[in-house]
């Protein structure tokens, strides 16, 4: 079943229709955060692709399933040189253990934990699935026992078990990178020790050696599974073998994706996704975000300055998907008085003229067929001003036509300026609790969040984006 958003595909390298497959659903997958760390806003920015293409899916009356992984195991730090970027053995999760000496699975879980609070700051979709790399160890051996079998895969002389590039002749598909162009040593797992029967083989299942801890017993003895094999074994397993759309930043394409590719077009003996999309990197004031040049921004870093998180939202609306945006503090102070400005609006124009209901269909129209382009949400954003001012449309029709865009905006428009002062304090850690409890698919407890929620007078509704609420009368 065709659907009418067309996304640029990296590998066919032109845009093309998205597809649900098994004409039901267009089943999502998009690569997830490793939870060592804080995700800054250039990380939510890539996160921010699943949720508009939820959206627009829906809007169309589309349904979607999405999984997204949460990295908390085997997701090696690199050393990145000149224009090298070589895996080291030390991984992130442990590192990040060590430095604050605890326990790496605590780690995991708070960090995990901050990236759903991230989400749901910028209105994020709630992914239909979460799995845990960790949680999916038998799924991952599943999978390298297969490809083994299928004569994929091989044991090393050091215990590894590693993919056999060379069996997959249209590697580089996605990212140009060709076997046959790579040098030993560049941009690999590991230095070429002898152990792997081609430099460019990847590990699967890593033995453990003398690491102890986030190890598991294998048909291969113990140790920890690859990165790249996680997404593989997550997507056939919980989307049912095949992959509508896979999303995920630019610089995932290679090698992680053209591994995840090699290794599930293996197992599966076709193409196992059938749109490969890529998001763009974010500049912040004109440098790329990282830790070492010392300008990663956190959501709470907005927040902290009485901005509004989804003035972020905007300003990532204001850039197509695409381009390598640069964001500023400048730019995040300009989105968040845009943002309260709409919203004061939205209130005086509610009851002010007569609705043009053909006006509100045919305005909706032109948003939504403008992000059905290739996501073009700068289209969009600059229609939703150009109707701001337009003198010829009733206010109360302006005031509908938000609310259908914001459905796929996500800017709250309608949120009142003034709701924020009337939640009873303790209702606020309620529901936030109640968010975590959903997450963590508590439903018992949810459920008595709710009642209790209930007794201060705030009625929780459960939506596609998460909880909303509303204050009794
Ligand atoms: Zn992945």
């Amino acid at each position: 079943m065709k659907t009418s958003l067309q996304l640029y595909d990296t590998r066919l390298r032109k845009k093309a229709f998205i597809s649900a497959s098994n004409e039901t659903e267009v089943r999502i997958y998009c690569c997830g955060p490793t939870v060592y760390r804080n995700a800054h806003v250039g990380n939510l920015r890539t996160f921010l692709l699943s949720d508009l293409v939820i959206r627009i899916l829906h809007a169309r009356g589309v349904n979607t399933k999405l999984v997204q992984n949460i990295t908390d195991v085997g997701h090696m730090s690199e050393d990145v040189g000149d224009d090298l970027v070589q895996e080291s053995s030390e991984d992130k999760v442990l590192a990040q253990a060590e430095s604050e000496n605890r326990d790496p699975f605590a780690i995991a879980r708070e960090y995990e934990q901050g990236y759903h609070q991230d989400l749901r700051s910028l209105n994020i979709s709630v992914a239909d699935n979460y799995p845990r790399a960790s949680e999916c160890i038998d799924l991952m051996q599943n999978l390298i026992e297969q490809l083994i079998e299928k004569g994929k895969a091989y044991q090393g002389g050091d215990g590894t078990v590693y993919f056999d590039a060379q069996t997959f002749s249209t590697y580089g598909e996605i990212s140009g990178n060709r076997l046959d162009q790579l040098k030993p040593g560049h941009r690999f797992d590991y230095h070429d020790d002898g152990a792997k029967k081609f430099h460019a083989d990847w590990a699967l299942w890593k033995s453990a050696g003398g690491r102890t801890q986030m190890v598991w017993p294998s048909p291969w003895g113990i140790g920890f599974p690859g990165w790249h094999i996680e997404c593989s074994a997550m997507s056939l397993a919980f989307l049912d073998g095949h992959v509508d759309l896979h999303l995920g930043g630019m610089d995932l394409r290679f090698p992680h994706h053209e591994n995840e590719r090699a290794q599930s077009n293996s197992v599966v003996e076709e193409e196992a996704v059938d749109n490969w999309v890529h998001g763009e990197h974010l500049l912040f004031e004109g440098r790329k975000m990282s830790k070492s040049t010392g300008n990663v921004v956190l959501v709470r870093d907005v927040a902290a300055k009485n901005l509004d998180p989804l003035s972020l939202r905007l300003c990532f609306l204001e850039n197509r998907y695409r381009s390598q945006m640069d964001l500023t503090w400048e730019a995040i102070v300009a989105a968040n008085t845009t943002i309260h400005r709409w919203r004061e609006k939205m209130h005086s124009w509610e009851n002010d003229g007569e609705l043009d209901e053909g006006a509100v269909a045919a305005e909706t129209e032109i948003i939504l067929s403008a992000v059905e382009d290739d996501l073009d949400t700068l289209k969009a954003i600059q229609r939703i001003r150009f109707l701001e001012r337009e003198t010829t449309i009733s206010p109360k029709t302006k005031h509908q036509i938000f609310i259908r865009a914001d459905l796929i905006l996500g800017l709250d428009l309608d949120r009142r300026i003034s709701r924020d002062l009337t939640l009873p304090p303790e209702a606020e850690r309620l529901l936030e609790e109640r968010q975590i409890a959903r997450l963590s698919k508590d439903f018992h407890n949810s459920d008595l969040l709710r009642d209790r929620l209930l007794e201060l007078g705030v009625v929780v509704k459960d939506t596609q984006t998460g909880q909303v609420w509303e204050i009794l009368d």
